[in-house]
């Protein structure tokens, strides 16, 4: 029997958990020497329900053989976001995650700014395979944040069709030419047309022929981090433009006709800001949506009461949605309902 998903907070968890009132703001965090990457990174995922309602539980670290070793990226990100739901204090040093960066990514520097997009990439990744180290069939970490893209290329001459699926942790959007994120994700799924020196090979044909290439989503995930490329600009500067977003985001219009989960729906619980020119200098900082469902700007230790209107006017370069509405039962999840009444989601 899998361990269920809850996708919605699970208040009395965070009551019987926490000393402080509900009222209390998010924790900050302190900047340990260029560390606002991680910090911005460490409070999406403290206030990601899934994650933390799965930490609050221990459910990693009381299934992990590494547990206690020190070892192991899941118990250490468990440990760090108990301490960010639970601590009496308002600042916290997020000194043991930083001091194991490492394991996290061999590649990363205590005291070195790195980007926060492949911090978080590489927190995920981590975590994910320390899951398949207890089960290799399953992963919270998959539940949460994996979905399924399909990739079509159609031929022109003969209209065969050939379909690959890849496994994803989120989605990274062109910026180019493109001034809403509503844009950005037409462009990503938008039809292209593979002609000139960019043919496609058709096995059916045994030539090369002009084709059709398309993108879809095949499995919509429980939680969807969409990364804005700003760092991508044509002559290797920012794009600093503003890129309107909403609180909500729909992917009907994206998924695959054979996906029998035809409106994924979602709302935005947290984004992560950078100020500067590269991703490697400069600052960043996170907005967050609480388990009372309000904003706050977690700043390293500053932190403050924000609201949607301040969130959404700013230049934002990773967002943070949860689905509202279920994914649809299929073979591989099945849907339970816990006494409370509210709805999860169950994997292998
Ligand atoms: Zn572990
Ligand atoms: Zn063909």
């Amino acid at each position: 029997m899998g361990t269920s998903l809850q996708m919605t907070w699970q208040k009395n968890l965070l009551l019987k958990r926490r000393k402080k009132p509900n009222t209390s703001p998010p924790l900050g965090l302190k900047n340990l020497g260029n560390t606002c990457y991680l910090n911005s990174v460490l409070q999406c995922l403290s206030y990601t329900p899934p994650l933390a309602n799965y930490c609050l539980n221990n459910h990693h670290s009381s299934h992990c053989p590494q547990s206690g070793t020190g070892n192991c990226p899941f118990c250490l990100l468990e440990k760090r976001i108990i301490r960010s739901l639970t601590l009496d204090f308002s600042i916290d040093a997020p000194s043991k995650i930083l001091s194991c960066v490492n394991i996290f990514s061999p590649h990363f520097r205590y005291g070195r700014q790195e980007d926060a997009h492949e911090f978080l990439r590489f927190v995920i990744d981590a975590c994910h395979n320390a899951c398949l180290k207890i089960n290799k069939n399953s992963s919270i970490v998959r539940g949460i944040f994996g979905g399924k893209l399909r990739s079509q290329v159609k031929c022109c001459d003969c209209g065969a069709e050939s379909n690959k699926t890849d496994d994803i942790m989120d989605i990274s959007l062109d910026l180019f030419q493109v001034t809403s994120v509503k844009d950005a994700m037409q462009r990503y799924f938008q039809q292209e047309v593979l002609n000139g020196t960019n043919k496609y090979h058709c096995d059916n044909c045994e030539k090369l022929v002009v084709a059709k290439k398309q993108l879809a989503i095949l499995k919509a995930p429980n939680v969807l981090v969409i990364q804005l490329k700003r760092f991508e600009g044509i002559h290797g500067g920012k794009i600093d433009r503003a890129i309107a977003f909403e609180e909500g985001l729909l992917l009907s219009n994206y998924m695959c006709k054979e996906s029998q989960d035809p409106c994924p729906q979602y709302n935005l619980y947290g984004t992560i800001v950078h100020s500067g020119y590269s991703p490697d200098s400069g600052h960043y900082y996170a907005y967050i949506k609480d388990a009372m469902g309000r904003w706050y700007c977690c700043n390293d230790s500053f932190v403050s009461i924000s609201n949607l209107q301040e969130v959404v006017s700013e230049k934002v370069y990773i967002l943070f949605f949860a689905r509202s509405n279920q994914r649809p039962a299929t073979n591989q999840i099945t849907l339970r309902y816990d006494w409370s009444g509210t709805s999860a989601l169950q994997w292998p």
